[in-house]
């Protein structure tokens, strides 16, 4: 088990491409912490670099407290499991799980007995016993995966590497993987830094999600904490499904919030936050669930109600999202409960209740700091303006 302390790490390639600056995090003993941004955002660079797999241009990278920043993959002991398997073709199952431990059992001092045991014991675990003989062309992508895991877990290593291992398998049996990931972890207890594209794997594995663009964290904490009190507009358009709705507009009579011909009414708690910033331009995030349809139009002009032209209405069973448009172009999109929308039709303009007050106030600026997030929320490294 380990601590894995990264400080002030930075890497430029060769060509010059800076892919990490200056990021700082400390990953705690057990905790299971996921690395999560769109493509090119530096994620598995940085998941390379604590492998040893990439060297690191500035910074310094510690586990369980001693700097490894020279030191070979091979001597980090840690595992890393790739979104490709990288099984041995050639190799039976049994094989592609003992190979390390064989390479290495005088080093480990294990006989040939403790060897199969340990195998085995982790075959069971993860229901590959009756394919120990197979090659890996003659499995599923699932099972694949499964032993990718196994020959990880039979190493019993201080710390877990994985890059989006789930990325090449459907929808149902990412799923099912990523529910296994969560046992395992639960049972092994074994740190874990895992990276992925996908919010929703990151906020359903992670102890805490550190969320990258361009390079930079943007912000570390429980996913929790991140769905509800994103930093700043990227994270916050970034974590959620469907993505939280911004309307640009500005403050007036100290507590509309004005966009188009159309006004909110900004709760107090929201209408302190823009008073005190100092400035009138904003931008207001509201999340999808957050809006509903209300039954007449009679309700227009209220102070919590705006007016949406229907573009598309999409069921999704017990849901459904509706897509809609404000101020002619402005697209926003609202979830919710199927009955709702009785009678409603794409090219309708409709009134929509807004829950204003769990709505969120970002500055209207590059990085778009969310001024309503609360002053005891986790601070970040939200320190970029690209
Ligand atoms: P993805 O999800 O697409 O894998 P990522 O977030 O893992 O993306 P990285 O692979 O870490 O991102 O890449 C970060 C940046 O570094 C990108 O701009 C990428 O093009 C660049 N990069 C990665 N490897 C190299 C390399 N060997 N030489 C030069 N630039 C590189």
């Amino acid at each position: 088990m380990a601590t894995v302390e990264l400080e002030n790490i930075s890497k430029v390639y060769p060509d010059g491409t800076s892919a990490v600056e200056n990021i700082s995090l400390n990953i705690l003993d057990h905790e299971f912490v996921v690395l999560v941004g769109p493509s090119g955002c530096g994620k598995t660079t940085t998941l390379r670099m604590i492998a040893g797999l990439e060297d690191i241009s500035s910074g310094t990278l510690k586990i369980n407290g001693r700097l490894v920043n020279d030191v070979a993959p091979k001597d980090r002991d840690i595992a890393m499991v790739f979104q490709n398997y990288a099984l041995y073709p050639h190799m039976s199952v049994y094989k592609n799980m003992a190979f390390s431990l064989e390479m290495r059992r005088r080093e480990l001092g294990l006989s040939k007995a403790m060897i199969d045991q340990r195998v085995r014991e982790v075959a069971k675990s993860l229901g590959l016993i009756a394919v120990l003989e197979r090659k890996p062309r003659a499995l599923s992508g699932g099972q694949r995966q499964r032993v990718a895991l196994g020959r990880a877990i039979v190493r019993n290593p201080q710390a877990f590497l994985f890059d989006e291992p789930l990325s090449n398998l459907d929808a149902k049996l990412r799923v099912e993987t990523r529910a296994e990931i969560k046992r395992l972890h639960l049972n092994l207890r074994t740190t874990t830094i895992y990276v992925t594209h996908d919010q929703e794997e990151a906020m359903t594995l992670g102890d805490r999600i550190v969320v990258m663009k361009d390079g930079v964290i943007q912000q570390c904490a429980p996913p929790l904490e991140v769905y509800q009190n994103p930093a700043n507009r990227f994270v916050a358009g970034f974590v959620g499904v469907p993505p939280m709705n911004f309307l640009r507009g500005r403050l007036v009579d100290n507590e509309f919030f004005l966009f188009g011909n159309q006004r909110l009414g900004l709760p107090p708690n929201l209408a302190a936050v823009a008073r005190a910033a100092g400035n009138t331009d904003f931008i207001l995030g509201i999340r999808p669930e957050l809006i509903s349809p209300v039954a007449e139009n009679r309700f227009k002009g209220v102070a919590n109600v705006l007016n949406a032209r229907i573009s598309v209405i999409e069921p999704l069973g017990d849901r459904v999202d509706i897509r809609m448009s404000v101020m002619e172009n402005v697209p926003m999109v609202c979830r919710t409960e199927t009955h709702r929308t009785q009678g409603l039709a794409p090219g309708d303009e409709a009134a929509f209740y807004v829950a204003l007050n769990q709505c969120h106030l970002f500055e209207d600026s590059p990085v778009g700091l969310n001024l309503s997030r609360p002053q005891t929320s986790e601070p970040t490294a939200v320190n970029s303006t690209r």
